[in-house]
């Protein structure tokens, strides 16, 4: 394969890890690195100071700019402004200092959005101009093109979908208020519906295997036993599909998208989840008989997704504004 330079280099920073990536102008993958979070700001640039040089020795060419894709709500000068997972990033000018000590450009973005890029540019939804992005994690992200351009909104914060109030009287949500849709389709919400279930005595084959403790049950009981075609965990995953295909619904009244892709850490259970969510989303649309139907797929880039969209991104800022 003939690179095409320059080479940019894309970063996720999340919960656990700095993961890197390194990939040329066209996207295609050179190399791939990561390292353990360190807790302070300042850790967290040494480490993408250390994986640039790094990852650039491996491939025997330098990046000539730097995207970041970050956990949290990230404003349009690159300072992330609320992260529940990397706390103390919040305030710290990201985008500028990593610019000062790499000398070179660099652009922040939230992880859902760069991830959104990427499934745009060289993944599942390549080519399509009205997409929206939904990463089923811990919470959910989401990210939104639309005419072919993202849409990052006034802030930067477009996509916050996660705590779009599909419940006003449901569990609560990490942000304080009451039934976001994040509480009852992410993977964390697997995990508690799947406990509701077993208190109504619906699953007890998924209790015996969390060991008997309804409050250990987690969603990766579930996906694990999906794997099998377990009839308790289709059931969960079906209950999952509704909650997902009805905020799903909501998007794209407002959207009007026409392909929605499924990633984040749930999406590796595969076409099982991806099946659960087109029926959920087929049972709750209203007016489906003047729609077309919505293209609904996984992901193609998995947990690269987010470094691969940010390098994406710092090479359309080298080159061309951020549209297909
Ligand atoms: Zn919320």
């Amino acid at each position: 394969m003939s690179l095409l330079a320059p080479l940019v280099a894309g970063f996720d920073i999340g919960g656990t890890n700095v993961r890197g990536v390194l990939v040329d102008r066209a996207g295609h993958l050179v190399g791939a690195d990561r390292l353990p979070r360190p807790h302070e700001p300042d850790g967290i640039v040494d480490s993408v100071v250390t994986l640039v040089a790094r990852m650039g020795t491996d491939a025997g060419a330098d990046a000539h700019a730097v995207g970041v894709g970050c956990a949290g709500t990230v404003d349009r000068r690159g300072v992330v402004r609320a992260s529940p997972n990397i706390p103390t990033l919040i305030e710290f000018p990201l985008a500028d200092t990593l610019s000062k000590r790499l000398a070179m450009p660099v652009i922040v973005d939230n992880d859902a959005t760069t991830a959104t890029w990427a499934e745009v540019k060289t993944g599942a939804a390549r080519g399509i101009r009205d997409v929206v992005f939904v990463a089923l994690g811990t919470g959910i992200g989401v990210g939104i093109v639309l005419d072919g351009e993202l849409r990052r909104g006034a802030q930067g914060f477009a996509g916050e979908a996660g705590h779009m109030v599909i419940s006003p009287e449901g569990p609560e949500c990490v942000c304080g208020r009451r039934g976001c849709w994040e509480v009852f389709a992410s993977g964390r919400a697997l995990g508690r519906l799947t406990q509701d279930a077993a208190r109504e005595h619906r699953v007890p084959a998924i209790v015996e295997i969390a060991g008997g403790v309804i409050d250990d049950i987690r969603g990766e009981h579930v996906s694990e036993l999906v794997a099998e075609g377990h009839p308790e965990a289709l059931m969960m995953l079906d209950e999952l599909g509704w909650w997902v295909g009805l905020g799903l619904t909501n998007l794209v009244n407002v959207l009007d998208v026409s392909t929605a892709v499924i990633g984040g850490g749930l999406s590796e259970i595969g076409r099982p989840l991806i099946a659960a969510i087109r029926v959920g989303y087929n049972s709750l649309m209203h007016d489906s008989d003047h729609r077309p139907p919505l293209n609904i797929v996984g992901a193609l880039h998995g947990g690269r997704a987010g470094a691969i969209g940010a390098a994406l991104l710092a090479a359309d800022e080298l080159h061309q504004p951020s549209r297909i």
